[in-house]
């Protein structure tokens, strides 16, 4: 190598450093996340994270998901490129599948389940915040609770609504070539049925079962696959800060809802969340009931994140209204 060149060579890798230095300070402060509990900083650095590393993964023709089998007959379709790093559940039996949420709606939802099975779905929601029915509009066999909320959030969400969630500092990968920020909503869907407390879906050779479950949404709902001792936890639990603060929660059915769970301990192994990691152990019921119970003993202590109360357990923790 001459000179020039070297000089050329030295100059081209210094630019990229400052380039690299550049973006990284754009991404190094995401102070518009805000009300989401302790962590949020950073929170790309936690990725990849290492509970995905066991599971298979599935090869699909979109970069924005992630899909793993993380047991028979159920694929996880996780979305690690927004900070709610959202997971949706596609559940195959022999006859029928159901999708266990639709995601964020920035990727095509539709065409991960098509590559995945020739089964037509039924969708249902674990609850309607934005991050769990952008797909919805693609599928025509949806079932809902009949609760004012959902039928609300049945009509979609304007670009104002929910712009914030898809701007910098929440998003970490590339999206896709179609998406933009300016146009992101949540479009409308129509329910096709209702479904109510102890309603049964048969799969074929696989059974969920609907336990309704609010506090953290008011049409909140796990699924429980009794045969497998599964229980799909939406975002009743998930490990990380549980949000019991948001416009719509109600920390007090939450509490009688985490009691409630705590029961199914005898019956479930694996918790399958609808945040972050796929499988985690089910004692973690045991300890969201004993979580809220100490809250609301006042016999355990709490942080103040953004005008929130934290309350700080093993692997979780839980954020309640107002800092007093
Ligand atoms: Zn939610």
């Amino acid at each position: 190598m001459n000179k020039t060149n070297a000089v050329v060579v030295t100059l081209v890798l210094l630019s990229y450093l400052l380039i690299a230095c550049v973006n990284h300070d754009q991404h190094s402060s995401n102070q518009q996340i805000k009300n989401r509990g302790e962590g949020k900083d950073n929170w790309w650095q936690k990725l990849p994270r290492s509970a995905w590393g066991p599971f298979e993964r599935i090869p699909q023709s979109q970069d924005w998901f992630e899909v793993y089998r993380v047991l028979p007959g159920v694929f996880a379709i996780y979305e690690p490129g927004q900070f709610d790093e959202v997971i949706s559940y596609l559940i195959v039996g022999t006859e029928k599948a159901l999708l266990f949420d639709t995601g964020l709606g920035i990727g095509d939802m539709k065409r991960v389940v098509t590559e995945l099975t020739e089964l037509v779905p039924i969708v249902i929601n674990s609850h309607t915040h934005y991050d769990h029915i952008g797909g919805n509009y693609q599928f025509d066999t949806i079932y809902g609770t009949d609760t004012e909320y959902t039928k609300t959030n049945s009509y979609g969400k304007p670009n104002e609504e929910v712009q914030e969630f898809v701007a910098e500092g929440w998003i970490w990968k590339q999206t896709p070539e179609k998406f933009s920020v300016a146009e992101y909503h949540i479009k409308p869907f129509q329910l096709s049925k209702f479904i109510s407390d102890g309603e049964k879906i048969e799969l074929g050779k696989r059974t969920l079962e609907v336990v309704m479950t609010p506090g953290h949404a008011p049409d909140a709902l796990c699924l429980l696959d009794r045969e497998h001792r599964l229980l799909f936890t939406g975002d009743t639990f998930y490990p990380a800060s549980l949000y019991a603060h948001l416009p719509g929660s109600d920390f007090e059915a939450y509490a009688q809802t985490a009691a409630m769970l705590g029961q199914f301990i005898d019956d479930v192994d694996k918790l399958l969340p609808a945040h972050n990691e796929p499988l985690v152990d089910s004692v973690y019921l045991r300890r969201m009931h004993e979580g809220f119970e100490a809250i609301q003993d006042s016999t355990i202590e709490f942080k103040v994140t953004d005008g929130n109360r934290e309350y700080m357990f093993e692997g979780f923790s839980i954020i309640a209204n107002g800092s007093n």
